[in-house]
């Protein structure tokens, strides 16, 4: 059985005794042919029907412990980021909690981290044209959308707004 772990680009990478290697092209019959995604080392696997069919060359380096854990944590980042409503904060937080010490030091700062979640959820999120325009409008026909930019938007209703004009103070807060 092969094992796999999600790119940040969304490639799959394949997992070799701890060594990562990236798909450099399809042969026949279903093969396919694996690079290590070390540049300089010329160790290749080929691959069918879920196994390993032929190596190609030793690493000529040692096994980075840990970057198949950062990978992983990454992409389940990721993954939460685009299923859950937790905050990006929490879901970077509790990932990190998993991650063996040992690797720890591998990943990138939080900020990168939350950054990479983030940006999933925008590419995924309603930035389609039609959802948004679904809310453009209240129920009463009046409008809804109030300010739109491309990173963000401002929903409030007439009655919303009036409501506030009335008040003394405004608490603010939000998802970041
Ligand atoms: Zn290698």
């Amino acid at each position: 059985m092969l094992e796999f772990v999600t790119s940040q680009k969304g490639t799959r990478k394949l997992v070799v005794q701890g060594y990562l290697f990236t798909k450099h092209s399809d042969g026949s019959d279903g093969k396919i042919f694996w690079r290590c995604e070390n540049r300089t080392c010329k160790a290749r696997v080929h691959t069918q029907e879920n196994q390993i069919v032929h190596e190609v060359e030793t690493h000529n380096h040692t096994v980075t412990h840990g970057k198949v854990e950062v990978e992983r944590a990454r992409a389940s980042m990721k993954r939460r980021g685009g299923t859950t409503e937790e905050t990006t904060r929490l879901i970077v937080q509790n990932e990190l909690m998993n991650v063996p010490v040992s690797a720890a030091h591998l990943f990138p700062k939080r900020t990168t981290l939350a950054q990479d979640v983030r940006r999933h959820r925008q590419k995924i999120g309603p930035n389609d044209q039609e959802d948004i325009m679904k809310y453009s409008l209240t129920q009463g026909n009046r409008p809804f959308i109030r300010i739109r930019t491309d990173d963000m938007i401002i929903f409030a209703a007439d009655e919303d707004l009036e409501f506030l004009s009335r008040c003394d103070h405004w608490f603010a807060d939000g998802t970041f």
